[in-house]
C-alpha cells in the first residue's frame, strides 16, 4: 500500500527521468530473481498485551534476505512489487511461511499463538493472488482460521470493488481475524469502522510518537481506544519505544503494544528464543 509517510520514498527523485525508468526495470527484475531465488523471508515483532506483559501474539515482517546488498526493508520493494504484481508470489509465500512458523510455536511454545500478516489492497483485487486458498491451507496445515490476522488498511474498507469485498468477507466468514492496520493516516471513517468486522484496531506510530502527558495526541490516542472498544474492537498500539508511552497508553486502557521498547522484528530463531525468555520469566 502507498503510505505517505515517506516510508516509502525509494530514492528515485534525484535521478532523472530515464535514470528511474532504468532504476525501476532493475528493482523489478532483482524482486523476480529474488522470488526464484528464494531470498524472501519474514521476521517476527512480539505484540505485548499490555496489562500482563505477556507475548500470544506477533506480526510478520517481510525483509529481503539480498546476497550482496543485505536485508531489504519492505519499504524499498512492496511498492514496486504491488505495481508489477509481484506482490501475489511474496504474498503467498508470507502466508506459507507464517503457517509454518505457527504450527513451531503452537507445538513448542503456546498452543494459541496468534500471528498477524499483512495483506496488500493488491492481493484483494488480484483474480490469481491465491487468497481463495486459504482457509483450506489453513486447514491443510491443522491450524484453525484465528490463527492468522489479515491486518489490511482503512483504504481497503472503503474501496467499492466487488471482488475485494467479497473476499474480506469470506475471509472473515471463515473465521480468520481482521486487523485495521495504521489506523487515523487513511480515511478513517467511523461509519465503516462500525460496518467492518475486524477485530483489531492498530494505532500508527506517528501518533504513539507524539504522546505525551496531557496533549493533543494523548487526546487523539484516548478518542481512539473508546470509540474502538464500543465497537468491539482491541486495540494495539505501533511503534512504543519508551517506557512513558507505554504508561500512558496503559492508563488510556490500550489492550495491546508493538515496538523496539519491546521488541524488534526478529528472525524466526531468535523470535523463539525470545518467547522461551519471557516464559521463564513469568
Ligand atoms: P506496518 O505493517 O505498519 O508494520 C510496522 C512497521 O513499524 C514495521 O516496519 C516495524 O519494523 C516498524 N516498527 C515497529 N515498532 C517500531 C518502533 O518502535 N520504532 C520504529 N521506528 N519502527 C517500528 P517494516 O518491517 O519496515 O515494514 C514496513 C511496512 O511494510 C509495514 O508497515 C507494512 O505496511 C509493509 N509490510 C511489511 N511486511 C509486509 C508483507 O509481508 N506484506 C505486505 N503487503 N506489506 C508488508
Ligand atoms: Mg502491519
Ligand atoms: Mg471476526
Ligand atoms: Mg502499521
Amino acid at each position: 500500500q502507498a503510505k505517505q509517510n515517506g516510508r516509502n520514498c525509494f530514492a528515485f527523485f534525484n535521478l532523472n527521468l530515464r535514470e528511474q525508468a532504468q532504476a525501476r526495470m532493475n528493482l523489478l527484475k532483482n524482486i523476480r530473481r529474488g522470488i526464484e531465488k528464494q531470498q524472501f523471508d519474514l521476521y517476527y515483532q512480539p505484540i505485548v498485551d499490555l496489562d500482563s506483559g505477556t507475548i500470544h501474539k506477533a506480526e510478520a515482517l517481510i525483509r529481503w534476505l539480498h546476497p550482496r546488498q543485505g536485508i531489504i526493508s519492505p519499504a524499498q520493494f512492496i511498492p514496486l512489487a504491488e505495481e508489477s504484481r509481484y506482490i501475489n508470489p511474496l504474498g503467498q509465500f508470507v502466508f506459507t511461511r507464517a503457517l509454518q512458523t505457527l504450527n513451531i510455536l503452537r507445538e513448542k511454545i503456546d498452543p494459541n499463538f496468534q500471528l498477524s500478516i499483512n495483506v496488500s489492497p493488491v492481493q484483494f483485487s488480484c483474480l490469481d493472488s491465491g487468497i481463495d486458498q486459504w482457509p483450506a491451507l489453513l486447514e491443510a496445515a491443522n491450524l484453525p482460521p484465528s490463527a492468522i490476522v489479515a491486518e489490511i488498511t482503512e483504504g481497503l474498507m472503503i474501496t467499492p470493488e466487488h471482488l475485494t469485498q467479497q473476499r474480506l468477507k469470506s475471509l472473515v466468514r471463515s473465521g480468520m481475524e481482521l486487523a485495521l492496520d495504521d489506523f487515523g493516516t487513511g480515511y478513517s471513517s467511523l461509519a465503516y469502522l462500525q460496518q467492518m468486522d475486524a477485530d483489531y484496531l492498530k494505532i500508527d506510530k506517528c501518533f504513539v510518537d507524539n504522546i505525551h502527558a496531557n496533549n493533543q495526541e494523548l487526546a487523539l490516542c484516548k478518542a481512539i481506544i473508546t470509540m474502538a472498544h464500543q465497537f468491539g474492537l482491541k486495540v494495539i498500539a505501533e511503534g512504543i519505544e519508551t517506557t512513558e508511552q507505554r504508561h500512558l497508553l496503559m492508563e488510556l486502557g490500550c489492550d495491546y503494544g508493538q515496538g523496539y521498547l519491546f521488541s524488534k522484528p526478529l528472525p524466526e530463531p531468535e523470535f523463539i528464543a525470545l518467547l522461551n525468555n519471557s516464559k521463564t520469566n513469568d
